[in-house]
């Protein structure tokens, strides 16, 4: 079916979906509000492709928000997956399988000496956070503006007026009282942390980072900055938390702690463990996850964690990304594409400055050179990003819906993919110009 067709058969769903599901989705950038236009509905997916329900493919630069790494329906999880499916979907008990993942994550990255699953990545973030309160005796923490750590209240906080005013809900229903304890510094600004520990010296008990920012675009850490903010813990008493939601996996086998050469307190991982099932885990120095219960006073549980299915789909992508010169690959695929995307820009004049790490990549619509500022990013220009992600779209390329995304790539991008990719892009900087 040709790509210039409108997408009717989408169209229709939502519209029905709106009747009964808030926006017409289940997680609000899939409704397209940052870009504009009707939602895709996918009807399926396969290696480096998404197919909708009118019949048209795409190149997938989403890969489920990160964790395709191996490319959609992966032959080798599809097959763990029916296999633990035989035995039954959920047992409430603790099974085999979940001790190995739990020693696989130990391996891979030797940090996580002890961990535990849990369901998403916001639950993973959340039980982190309360475990370095737990384990610390403190109750405040600090995050940065423009890095998400997933919806729970604590997290869904703004800074206040002043650079170091206590933290404001910036949504309805999350306490004043609970933002409180809340932080927000800079990224890649050692000096805004040195001065929240200054101003509440032994009352902050953690801070959580995406080591490679990639829900502000994809913004890679400065020189510096992870080493800084692991010593300003260290001076202080605090945990230094890695959420390596989107990190994990994907630009390095062990992560952007293996990366950046950066040992933290403890890291929380997500989607990318369940190989594409609803998963995340947390872990980290085993004096800190002793504290967990039923060991330790922290309170932490999950009906469904450690689902076999899920852990069984984990375990073979674990196995399957082991493989000699996987990373080489992706990492030399992603830089193929954004390079490739800042090649066409500058032939066509368009000012576009691009970021990559390993699996990972940015671009901006920014005369910028180096972006590594959230206000750099907050400044880019949304109306050429809009215009340029419908024609990738049209042309069968499926980029994050949101200026504010990072892209990934999958092993299954192959040759023709990225050609059309970079083809497509040419000609969307070409009409951009005219
Ligand atoms: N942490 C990071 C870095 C994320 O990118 C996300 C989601 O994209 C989360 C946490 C929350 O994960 P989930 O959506 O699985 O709750």
């Amino acid at each position: 079916m040709s790509l210039s067709q409108p997408p009717l058969r989408s169209q229709q769903l939502i519209k029905q979906a709106r009747q009964h599901i808030p926006g017409g989705v289940n997680s609000p950038v899939r409704a397209f509000n940052g870009v504009g236009g009707t939602p895709r509905f996918i009807q399926r997916a396969d290696g480096a492709y998404l197919y909708d329900v009118d019949g048209q493919a795409y190149v997938d630069y989403i890969g489920s928000w990160g964790p395709m790494l191996l490319g959609h329906n992966h032959p080798a999880i599809k097959a763990a997956v029916l296999a633990a499916v035989e035995q039954g979907l959920s047992y409430g008990a603790p099974t085999e399988v979940e001790v190995r993942m739990a020693e696989t994550l130990a391996r891979l990255v030797p940090s996580m000496e002890m961990s535990r699953m849990v369901n998403s990545g916001t639950e993973a973030t959340m039980s982190a956070i309360r475990l370095a309160r737990g384990y610390t005796g403190r109750d405040k923490f600090i995050k940065f503006e423009g890095c998400y750590h997933g919806h729970a209240d604590a997290l869904l906080v703004k800074a206040g007026s002043g650079a170091l005013t206590l933290g404001q809900p910036n949504s309805p229903g999350v306490p004043a009282d609970f933002a409180k304890h809340t932080l927000t510094c800079t990224y890649n600004d050692l000096a805004s942390v040195a001065a929240a520990f200054a101003e509440f010296p032994d009352e902050i008990a953690c801070i959580i980072v995406e080591p490679v920012a990639g829900n502000m675009n994809c913004i890679p850490p400065e020189p510096g900055f992870l080493e800084g903010l692991r010593a300003l813990c260290d001076q202080h008493g605090a945990l230094l938390i890695l959420d390596e939601v989107m990190t994990g996996f994907r630009v390095a086998l062990g992560g952007a702690q293996a990366h950046y050469g950066i040992k933290p307190d403890l890291t929380t991982l997500g989607k990318i463990i369940g190989g594409g099932m609803p998963v995340g885990a947390f872990g980290g120095r085993r004096d800190i996850m002793e504290q967990l219960a039923p060991i330790g006073p922290v309170y932490q549980a999950g009906t469904l964690s450690g689902n076999p299915v899920a852990m069984a789909a984990g375990l073979a992508m674990l196995e399957a990304i082991q493989a000699p010169g996987l990373y080489e690959a992706l990492n030399a695929k992603t830089a193929q594409v954004a390079q490739g995307l800042k090649t066409a820009a500058d032939k066509h004049g368009i000012p576009l400055t691009i970021t990559q790490v390993g699996g990972m990549f940015g671009f901006f619509f920014s005369r910028e050179a180096h972006i590594s500022r959230f206000e750099q990013v907050t400044a880019c220009d949304l109306a050429a990003f809009k215009r340029f992600y419908h024609l990738m779209l049209e042309a069968g390329i499926y980029l994050a819906p949101s200026a504010f995304e990072a892209g990934f790539l999958s092993l299954a991008h192959g040759e023709a993919e990225i050609a059309q990719t970079l083809a497509a892009a040419d000609a969307a900087f070409a009409q951009l110009k005219a």
